[in-house]
């Protein structure tokens, strides 16, 4: 029998988690609206190092009508709030002494929470057990430098990211064994993807050049042939246009480019031109290359989960614009949608221009839009920040909770399956809950 691909989404939806399935079903309130999702994204803090701290924050995700937590269990800086077995050397040292995952499974699923594990999958810092093991995982810049010398905005960057191509290398050695061993040691909701990208908020067409990147691109697009004769085969000019004879695939790389270095490999895969007198389009390759590589990692992460277990929920913290962020960050998730259960778009204040109005009607375009690029595929919960909501406020305090509701109302409008919100700034926290006690009432 042949299903559609959206029966076939419906059918694995049905094995999910109680919040998804309400969402993918439609189920309706005694009111006659479509219940949504609420789902918070947690920092291990906010859990603390208790079996009583961590009771507590269950009791207030369930006054605050929340379905599902996503807990940070993987850091920036690479390290792990688990008890790992297979990395025992990347446990946060406060943790040691107390697996908050097993705790925060344990109190959640007593009170009908959903437990959704958060991995901050590529950065690692100068610190930690997988670059202090692996340097040669990195990623390098054209000039041979690490991603934690980038500036960001008027700080360096500090993160080292870990380069998503190299195989054997961080992805397959480290990161997907990882989360591996959280759907076999664990009986948790989801893995939740953040930082499922390259670094293009700092540095968009630095990385990655490692020697396994800089041998990978031109093979990706098979810019020079490997078998045959050793001389390059030129490329004729045999139709009007100049464009168009690409396609009987001539030898794209230049003579001596063996012998290039680094920065000459780099600057020729960013600037060159694949037909001499052509536009400058080498870079195109450039982009898809590292498209390829996080859609690759996404659809390895799928497969070894469901494999494991398939009721466990992967999703991911994504940038607002697939399109543009397959350009700048290598992280085209419109195409996720056959390996990500459920997307949470970061629509943050801070990733907007303009005014808080300016805000609130982009964030009711933005999430349409989502729909669509995702094709209602499967299920989209807008992502609100929401100590970003008070830029007007500053450190000044007196965070009205009303911003906060009209906020959630704006990406209500478009309609998406649930909303999630970043917890974090402890300067709102208070106002955040008592507000969602009202505002997710229903
Ligand atoms: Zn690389």
């Amino acid at each position: 029998m042949q299903i559609t691909r959206r029966e076939a989404a419906s059918a694995v939806t049905s094995a999910l988690g109680l919040a998804q399935v309400r969402a993918q079903q439609g189920e309706r309130t005694p009111a006659g609206r479509r219940r949504e999702t609420h789902a918070v994204w947690a920092s291990a803090s906010d859990a603390g190092t208790t079996v009583e701290s961590v009771r507590s924050f269950v009791a207030q995700l369930k006054r605050a009508h929340i379905h599902a937590v996503v807990m940070n269990a993987k850091e920036t800086n690479g390290s792990l709030y688990w008890h790992s077995k297979r990395f025992p050397q990347a446990i946060s040292p406060r943790h040691r002494d107390f697996d908050m995952v097993a705790n925060l499974v344990r109190e959640g699923h007593d009170q009908g929470i959903e437990v959704h594990l958060w991995l901050c999958d590529f950065p690692e810092s100068q610190n930690s057990a997988a670059f202090r093991e692996h340097p040669a995982w990195a990623q390098l810049s054209p000039e041979g430098k690490l991603t934690n010398t980038e500036p960001l905005f008027n700080r360096q960057y500090n993160s080292i990211w870990m380069c998503p191509a190299q195989r054997p290398g961080y992805t397959d050695q480290w990161l997907l064994p990882m989360i591996e061993e959280l759907a076999s040691s664990y009986a948790i909701d989801g893995i939740h993807h953040d930082y499922v990208r390259y670094c293009g908020d700092a540095a968009p067409d630095s990385y990655c050049f490692c020697d396994y990147c800089l041998k990978q691109i031109p093979r990706h697009a098979l810019l020079h042939w490997e078998t045959g004769p050793n001389e390059r085969q030129r490329v004729e000019i045999v139709r009007p246009r100049l464009e168009a004879n690409w396609e009987a695939t001539p030898d794209m790389l230049p003579a001596g480019w063996e012998q290039y270095d680094r920065r000459e490999k780099a600057d020729l895969i960013l600037n060159g031109r694949t037909l001499p007198g052509g536009p400058p389009d080498m870079r195109y390759f450039f982009y898809d290359y590292r498209v390829d590589q996080i859609t690759r990692f996404v659809r390895e992460a799928w497969d070894r989960v469901k494999r494991i277990n398939p009721r466990i929920q992967l999703s991911a913290a994504v940038f607002k614009n697939p399109i543009q962020s397959g350009r700048y960050l290598g992280q085209k998730w419109s195409d996720w949608t056959s390996w990500i259960d459920v997307f949470m778009p970061m629509n943050y204040r801070s990733h907007f221009l303009g005014d808080f109005q300016t805000y609130l009607d982009h964030l009711t375009e933005i999430t349409a839009r989502q729909l669509e690029w995702t094709r209602h595929e499967k299920p989209l919960c807008a992502g609100i920040f929401t100590s970003d909501l008070y830029k007007e406020e500053g450190q000044s305090g007196g965070y009205p909770p009303e911003k906060l509701k009209r906020a959630i109302d704006a990406a209500r409008a478009a309609k998406p399956d649930g909303i999630v919100l970043f917890s974090a700034g402890s300067l709102t926290r208070q106002n955040l809950w008592t507000t969602l006690e009202s505002v997710f009432a229903d």
